[in-house]
């Protein structure tokens, strides 16, 4: 059978809540993956933002399948020896006291809603609780995970959503300062926003919620799910300015391709929240998904990732500015790190779909953003040959 003709069988099969692109692929090598076809492509999504140390590395392919030779599963009952180890490395990498393993974002914001509530709870009893999230912030699918999400358009169908969610406009602190009551519990945020637009915090705005939050004793939740993990030339994004969230989520580059995510808090939230018998997950931190956090963090380290992101993001940056100022249809670069948008007067799709007739995967972030999330082990060449790629599939007659 043609590659045509497998889509054509996956159509039948598969619930249609994605308008994918039209290629099987396979496997992968570094930044590049293969069809089934063997033709091969750059890849500048990573499985967005998940693959940040590009693909077929040896030590972290070993490291999976020693753990599956040993055990992938037991039971949270238990203790397992890849989490105890992957857990001390999430909390030194972060800074942050306890963790709880997940698998996926929407998961992770899950538990630090579920927290945050928690420890409101604690203090007064009371079981109205307000939380302040986001406009255009996107946390996930599920339904505490939808409920904080800014985009009317993905929660509509679904309501009524969680209550008391209150949303507030990025990098307006007096928007913010509005809406807090004494009721509020929590402030939840992307540190750098990611499907809605590739909009980073501004040190401004970040240590304003954070002053915000400390007068009042309500949480800062911090979604490090995609800017997290190195992403941004710091492990975790807040880190560049020094606000240390009191619950913070990861996942996506977190287990580099095994479902894993997490949700970390300080010790003070941890010992004024959750408790044993509030929360839990069948599968959330088993031995195989904590052999990969494990892993990941340890290559981290010793491959310099952040040391790389901080070489090539710059001229990432520059390649891409330089690009926008050439071209009358794309209005703004905005983004940091590895993390980086355009954003185009029109609908990105067709640009995207030539990209990928010529050899190079990128995505978007809302209908008119190209996304550019490549794995974190990129080299100014690879940013070099996507540009080429890129350039050749918008319109010449889009040039001023
Ligand atoms: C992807 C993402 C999520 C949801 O993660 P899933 O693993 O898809 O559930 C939540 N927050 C942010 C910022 C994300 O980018």
């Amino acid at each position: 059978m043609s590659m045509q003709e497998y889509i054509e069988e996956a159509e039948q099969s598969l619930l249609h809540t994605y308008n994918r692109y039209q290629i099987i692929l396979e496997k992968g090598k570094g930044v590049y993956l293969y069809d089934t076809d063997g033709i091969k492509y750059l890849d500048f999504v990573s499985g967005i933002a998940v693959f940040a140390l590009g693909y077929g590395n040896r030590e972290y392919n070993d490291a999976l399948k020693a753990q599956i030779d040993k055990v992938i599963h037991t039971s949270n009952y238990y203790y397992n020896m890849p989490a105890i180890r992957a857990a001390k490395k999430l909390r030194e990498a972060s800074g942050l006291d306890r963790v709880f393993f997940t698998n996926s974002g929407a998961e992770a914001i899950e538990g630090a809603v579920k927290a945050a509530r928690k420890y409101a709870y604690k203090k007064d009893g009371a079981t109205d609780h307000e939380i302040i999230a986001m406009e255009h912030s996107f946390h996930g699918r599920t339904f505490g995970a939808l409920s904080v999400t800014g985009n009317p358009k993905y929660r509509e169908p679904f309501e009524p959503m969680i209550g008391n969610i209150r949303f507030a406009q990025m990098n307006n602190l007096e928007s913010v300062e509005k809406l807090i009551n004494d009721k509020t519990c929590a402030i939840i945020l992307e540190t750098v926003q990611g499907e809605g637009g590739l909009v980073p915090a501004t040190e401004e705005f970040l240590k304003g919620v954070k002053a915000l939050c400390e007068e009042r004793d309500i949480l800062l939740i911090l979604d490090e799910i995609q800017c997290g993990m190195g992403r941004t030339g710091y492990m975790f994004a807040w880190q560049k300015y020094g606000v240390k969230p009191d619950i913070m989520t990861t996942a996506k580059a977190l287990g580099c391709g095994v479902p894993v995510g997490a949700f970390l808090m300080t010790e003070k939230v941890a010992q004024n929240s959750l408790e044993a018998g509030d929360h839990g997950t069948t599968y959330g931190g088993n031995p195989l998904a904590c052999a990969a956090v494990e892993k990941v963090l340890d290559l981290f380290e010793e491959n310099h990732i952040i040391d790389n992101v901080r070489e090539v993001a710059p001229y990432l940056e520059q390649r891409l500015e330089a690009l926008k100022d050439r071209y009358d249809c794309i209005t703004q670069r905005r983004g940091t790190g590895l993390m980086q948008g355009l954003v185009f007067n029109r609908p990105v799709r067709d640009v995207i779909e030539r990209a990928i007739e010529n050899g190079l995967l990128l995505i978007n972030a809302g209908p008119d953003i190209i996304r550019f999330v490549p794995p974190l082990v990129i080299s100014k060449e690879n940013i070099d040959e996507m540009l080429e790629i890129l350039e050749s599939c918008i319109e010449p007659q889009e040039t001023e």
